[in-house]
């Protein structure tokens, strides 16, 4: 089964509105066929980023929401009101949410749930540090993470991303069989669980994905897409990866 590759930015605290709407500016000319593309800006910035894509086909993201949809939460912003602010994603489960502010699996879950109850596709991110890695737990990291963070969910409304901790930020990246080895299990264990459906279920790949490794790992059989930190804070470097996924 075709999977339309997505190529999602992570703009993290990144941009002000100005800054924000320069860089969307930069990106209303991407390719729109064959190839999905998404930013989620900071906060303050999503409306702006909204209107200055109105019409381009990019979809716009909250970085992180609230499980409730309104009430007393000071600081917290919710699916309701990102799909107010017109996004359409959201990503939960970060790697910096869970190990800067202590998520769990279960709040991931319950994020992702309010998400698809106001129609908004949750972008759930599963990965294990470089201490798992090296001790040989990274299948049953990412699989405990993804059971607990699933659970209940209607995979077929949602997307996913794997991205190992050790190679966000730092200019280390899986190589592609790696990524390609854990993607497919990823695939094989929605299967067991969901059946045929997880044919269609997109998992993208996240870890210093840069123009010069991005077309390698997007050739892998599981990768469909890149969840972009560094390199999507500016077009001359953020176009280039959305172009190979185009060819992909
Ligand atoms: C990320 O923020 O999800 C990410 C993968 O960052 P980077 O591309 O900078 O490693």
């Amino acid at each position: 089964m075709s999977r339309t590759p997505l190529i999602a930015g992570n703009w993290k605290l990144h941009k002000t509105i100005a800054e924000a709407r320069t860089l969307a500016a930069g990106l209303k000319d991407a390719p729109s066929k064959h190839v999905e593309v998404l930013v989620a800006p900071v906060a303050t910035a999503l409306h702006a980023v909204v209107e200055t894509l109105a019409g381009s086909g990019v979809f716009v993201a909250g970085q992180n929401c609230h499980s409730e949809n309104q009430g007393a939460y000071t600081g917290e912003l919710s699916p309701l009101l990102l799909a107010d602010a017109g996004c359409t994603h959201c990503i939960v489960g970060h790697s910096e949410r869970r190990q800067i502010f202590g998520e769990t699996d279960a709040g991931v879950n319950r994020k992702a749930h309010t998400l698809l109850e106001v129609g908004l596709t949750p972008i759930v991110c599963v990965g294990e540090t470089l201490a798992q890695r090296e001790a040989g737990e990274t299948l049953a990291v990412v699989k405990s993470q993804m059971d607990g963070a699933l659970a209940g969910l209607d995979v077929a409304k949602l997307i996913l991303a794997y991205e190992p901790v050790w190679a966000i930020g730092t200019g280390k990246t899986a190589s592609p069989a790696d990524a390609q080895a854990v993607h497919a299990a990823m695939r094989g264990w929605l299967a067991e669980a969901h059946g045929e459906v997880a044919q269609s279920v997109r998992i993208l790949y996240g870890g210093s994905v840069k123009p010069a490794n991005a077309a390698d790992l997007l050739a892998e059989t599981d990768i469909d897409g890149a969840l972009v930190g560094g390199a999507s804070l500016d077009p001359d470097t953020f176009l280039p990866i959305v172009h190979a996924a185009h060819k992909s």
